[in-house]
């Protein structure tokens, strides 16, 4: 089968053919008919997170049919439409028992270290493969699994509330899913930092109010449409020191800024200030735990969750065009998300 992978850290993805994955009993063999490209992806491309061993087929945003289903394999059959948890996890280690699957101690993430859907066909745990509705385009339904569920994740983990107010750092693929599901969760206001009035613009239709930080200072601009009382929660999703240390200033009282977004710089705080003073709060988050999953499908089936503008770009499976998607990600450009359709 083809695949398009990974060989040496800094260099273009390559084209390869490789045989098909082996099956176990408790296994589904997916055609892949979507594979979204990640940030993460350009990530393990340039080296900057790990990734391996080398050669290694990226690609963990994965949605398509099960072709094959090993022999004890219950809740499948061949011609299932499934979307994949990119998280492999034993299920008895003490994280996996305490329902911190993603920190399980032989933990792999597909596409980072084992091969992911940048391919014609993937094997996985039958456990890993969820159904996808017939509501939910294969497209959409690959890039929930990463970007809708990790926004998902972090506004659990900022403990959201009704009525609540919401700045979204990052109008990007995790951003337009983060704005939605505040507003479907029951924040009353969501406002969209960006500096790209075209995707504030898109963040606008899904009913955030946009903030154009190019302009002026973004943390300011909340202050005033906030009557200075700033946001409840902060979701940082764009990984720059400068976006962080903008996301824990625009907290109210009791504030909570949830931090998605990857750097290894750091950045200043004003611990008195921005966080005794408040009582607020820094929350690290990490992709997303395997039981987020059904009630977000279930919200991108009901129409809560729109993916539809999302994807802006649809590519054949050819390692010229990918390394090209990809490049055009590592400047910011503006499409949101590209898949690669089969
Ligand atoms: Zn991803
Ligand atoms: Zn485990």
């Amino acid at each position: 089968m083809k695949a398009i992978r990974l060989t040496k850290v800094g260099k273009p993805l390559e084209m390869q053919e490789i045989p098909l994955p082996s099956l176990g009993e408790k296994d589904v063999l997916v055609e892949v008919k979507a594979a979204g490209i990640c940030h993460s992806d350009v990530h393990y491309r340039a080296g900057n997170s790990p990734v391996g061993p080398l050669p290694q087929t990226l690609g963990h945003e994965i949605a398509g049919i099960v072709k094959k289903a090993g022999s004890r394999v219950k809740h499948l059959q061949v011609g299932s439409r499934v979307c994949l948890h990119y998280q492999l996890s034993c299920g008895d280690c003490s994280y996996c028992r305490r329902g911190m699957e993603q920190f399980c101690s032989t933990g792999m993430m597909l596409g980072k270290y084992c091969d992911g859907g940048f391919a014609e066909y993937i094997a996985v745990p039958a456990r890993n493969a969820l159904v996808l509705p017939e509501e939910i385009p294969f497209a959409q339904g690959a890039i929930m699994m990463c970007s809708s569920a990790t926004s998902f994740h972090a506004l659990q983990k900022a403990r959201l509330k009704p009525s609540e107010r919401v700045a979204v750092f990052g109008a990007g693929g995790l951003g337009m899913s983060a704005i939605q599901l505040a507003r479907t969760l029951g924040a009353f206001e969501v406002y969209a930092v960006d500096i790209n009035e075209e995707k504030l613009q898109l963040a606008g239709k899904y009913g955030a109010i946009p903030i154009n930080s190019s302009r002026s200072d973004p943390v300011a601009q909340i202050y005033h449409r906030t009557d200075a009382r700033g946001v409840d929660v902060a979701v940082e999703l764009i990984g720059l020191p400068e976006t962080m240390s903008q996301a824990v200033r625009s907290l109210a009282t009791f504030g909570r800024a949830v931090l998605v977004g990857i750097t290894d710089k750091p950045f200043p705080v004003n611990s008195y200030f921005e966080l005794l003073g408040k009582e607020a709060e820094i929350i690290g988050c990490a992709d997303h735990l395997f039981c987020e999953l059904a009630p977000l499908i279930e919200l991108v089936r009901r129409g809560r969750l729109d993916l539809s503008q999302v994807v802006t770009g649809m590519i054949p499976l050819e390692a010229g065009v990918v390394n090209k998607a990809m490049d055009a990600m590592e400047k910011f450009g503006s499409g949101i998300r590209t898949v690669i359709s089969l």
